[in-house]
């Protein structure tokens, strides 16, 4: 037996307002006055001087406004590295992702792109990179993915959705600033919140689980019901809070793995653009058979919060639109076996995902 033996990220600073400090993170790390910083931001924060005006520009620093819309393909992460790489003399002294999951991946991909060779679809899988990338900084601006924490860039690429997933990944600073969230959309908040609420129902149900990930998985499970069930969530007190849940769930399945939400949803994802986050609840709304507990939870929550869960997804699909689907949630098998076991093949057939999805 061989034990995961896995990096964390190595710098982070909390708190409501430490977005401020970041030139003075990054002003120790600038190699040159020609290598620039690259700031990957969302483009939801164009023209929102509250934020933009605190971006610490210098010599030929740069804004690259990206839309969250979809989700990053391997094909744009390429593009950014191609044009930041021709626009600039030097290799950047460092990228610096301002968003969700989305941006926060731009920038780890980008970072590991900029030092290694061909397309960024050669290196999706297990410890393809071999290269150590550029300085990279996460800083969320919504929380639940625990793609600050984790060593994988979720990137959909020309065969498949998976991860770069290496130990060059993880950030080498995440700023959490909680302040930056209180804009976020009352169902985003809520999608995104539950993909971590998804995590650790997944890591501590699943046959994985150990202590390491419990100890992280429960405080994480604890923070979330806090922030879904018993307070005045959007305060600052559950800002804080979330962003430390999405830490610890992220934490929890480094150490364990996800299971059949994350199994299906990247397969609505694939075939039909559907976000992590809303593709998560999609799934997890009909996994009563799998997760008694957490799914009757969850529709608490969903009640409580008056959340609109799209539904009838897959209703006009085809046979052969199925089929993509259900070819790309088998083969994480990891996911599955963490789910049910080694024999997880019995109970999740074709014919049996087919009518899963049927109901989505
Ligand atoms: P996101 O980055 O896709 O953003 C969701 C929406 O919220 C967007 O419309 C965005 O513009 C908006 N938004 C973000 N911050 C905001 C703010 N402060 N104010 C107003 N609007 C704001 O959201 P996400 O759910 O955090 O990320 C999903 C992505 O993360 C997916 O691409 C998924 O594959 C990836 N992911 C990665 C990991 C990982 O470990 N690397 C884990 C889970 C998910
Ligand atoms: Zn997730």
């Amino acid at each position: 037996m061989s034990f995961r033996n896995f990096p964390m990220v190595p710098r982070v600073v909390f708190g409501r307002g430490c977005f401020n400090q970041l030139d003075e993170i990054l002003s120790e790390k600038r190699v040159s006055e020609k290598a620039p910083f690259i700031f990957i931001v969302d483009d939801v924060f164009k023209g929102n001087d509250w934020l933009i005006s605190r971006i610490p520009l210098h010599f030929n620093d740069k804004i690259i406004y990206v839309s969250a819309e979809e989700e990053p393909k391997t094909t744009y992460v390429d593009g950014y590295r191609d044009a930041i790489l021709a626009e600039f003399d030097e290799i950047p002294s460092g990228i610096i992702g301002i968003g969700g999951g989305t941006m926060l991946d731009y920038a780890k991909a980008v970072a590991l792109m900029l030092t290694n060779p061909g397309s960024s679809a050669d290196y999706q899988g297990w410890d393809l990179v071999k290269k150590q990338g550029v300085y990279h900084v996460g800083i969320p601006t919504i929380s639940g993915t625990g793609a600050e924490v984790s060593r994988t860039t979720v990137l959909t690429g020309p065969e498949r959705k998976l991860g770069m997933n290496s130990d060059y990944t993880p950030f080498d600073q995440v700023v959490l600033d909680p302040e930056l969230c209180k804009d976020v959309p009352t169902n985003q908040w809520f999608y995104t919140g539950m993909d971590c609420y998804i995590h650790c129902i997944e890591s501590l149900t699943g046959t994985f689980l150990n202590a390491f990930s419990q100890s992280y998985g429960e405080k994480s499970l604890d923070l979330c019901r806090e922030v879904y069930l018993e307070k005045d969530s959007r305060d600052e007190d559950g800002q804080d809070k979330l962003m430390m849940a999405s830490w610890h769930g992220g934490m929890s399945i480094a150490y364990s793995q996800v299971g059949v939400a994350h199994a299906m949803s990247y397969g609505l994802s694939y075939l039909l653009g559907t976000k992590h986050g809303i593709g998560n609840c999609i799934v997890f709304d009909q996994l009563e058979e799998f997760y008694p507990e957490g799914v009757a939870e969850f529709k608490q929550m969903v009640e409580k919060h008056n959340i609109d869960i799209p539904k009838g997804l897959c209703k006009d699909l085809t046979d052969k639109e199925f089929d993509i689907m259900i070819d790309v949630s088998l083969s994480l098998v990891p996911l599955w076996e963490n789910a049910l076991g080694k024999d997880w093949q019995k109970t999740i057939t074709r014919e049996k995902l087919r009518s899963m999805y049927e109901k989505m």
